[in-house]
């Protein structure tokens, strides 16, 4: 990408959120398509789930709905197929075949570009964060495995933090918060006061998480690694998009030096 469409990328978000300049100390990275290559056995996962209940969920519709609660996906389509919302029980069973499905896929792997892009974060002073909708046990261990040194469980927001999920800001709210108690602790130079959207950035691969991320004021970098157009991350307000996580890491330096 060329420097001068980031810098005006830059520019632009700083013009409407109306702040001088930006402060970056921390990336909140979304985890499913971005940190690993698993958005196709959650489409997979779906589709045949719905299938199984007699509804139809294509896989590529799988890709809008990433990042909703397992509840929110069941009940649009519900409410499409059979004009009601499915009932308590009927959503813990369908989610619970759907969680069993997903086990039995391989393991997804890591996203091609990640750990290269992790790396240069964490070499430049700013710290990863992970922010996902993801309920999925042993998290941690995954993140831990495959991106040594990079994650610490109290800056991570998960299923299990949140009420509300993407596309509402509450995730990347609360991730922020964590980072201000963080840095509080850590009796670093941030002034809490003084913490705000500009200390941060979001990384998302999902139009509803790029939604949440720009609802909650941050800089939302889109990388498109799925099979949805450009349109579907632009139209919900990315202030940048990628094809890849390798061509946002190639890009790096231009970005901290426009962010730091
Ligand atoms: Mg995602």
């Amino acid at each position: 990408m060329e420097a001068e469409t980031i810098k005006k990328a830059v520019k632009r978000y700083l013009k409407q959120t109306g702040q001088d300049n930006m402060s970056l100390k921390a990336a909140m990275f979304d985890m499913d398509g971005v940190l690993f290559d698993s958005m196709k056995y959650h489409a997979y996962s779906w589709h045949q789930t719905m299938k199984h209940f007699g509804m139809d969920l294509p896989e590529w519709e799988a890709y809008m709905h990433e990042g909703r609660t397992g509840a929110g996906t069941i009940n649009i389509v519900s409410m499409r197929q059979r004009g009601h919302e499915a009932t308590k029980e009927e959503i813990d069973e369908i989610y619970k075949y759907k969680s069993n499905l997903f086990n039995t896929c391989a393991e997804a792997e890591q996203m091609p570009g990640a750990l290269e892009l992790l790396t240069k974060v964490k070499e430049s002073g700013v710290t990863p964060m992970v922010v996902t909708g993801s309920g999925q046990k042993s998290l941690l261990t995954r993140l831990n495995k495959n991106y040594p040194d990079t994650f610490r469980e109290d800056l991570m927001v998960t299923a299990f933090d949140v009420k509300y999920g993407k596309p509402n800001p509450e995730p990347y709210l609360m991730g922020m918060e964590k980072y201000k108690h963080h840095a509080k602790e850590a009796n670093t130079a941030v002034q809490d006061t003084a913490l705000s959207p500009k200390n941060f950035i979001v990384v998302e691969n999902a139009p509803l998480g790029v939604q949440a991320g720009v609802a909650a004021g941050v800089f939302t970098i889109a990388v498109n690694t799925g099979p949805i157009p450009d349109e579907a991350l632009l139209d919900q307000g990315a202030n940048l998009l990628f094809p890849s996580m390798k061509d946002l890491c190639d890009n790096w330096e231009t970005l901290l030096s426009l962010l730091k």
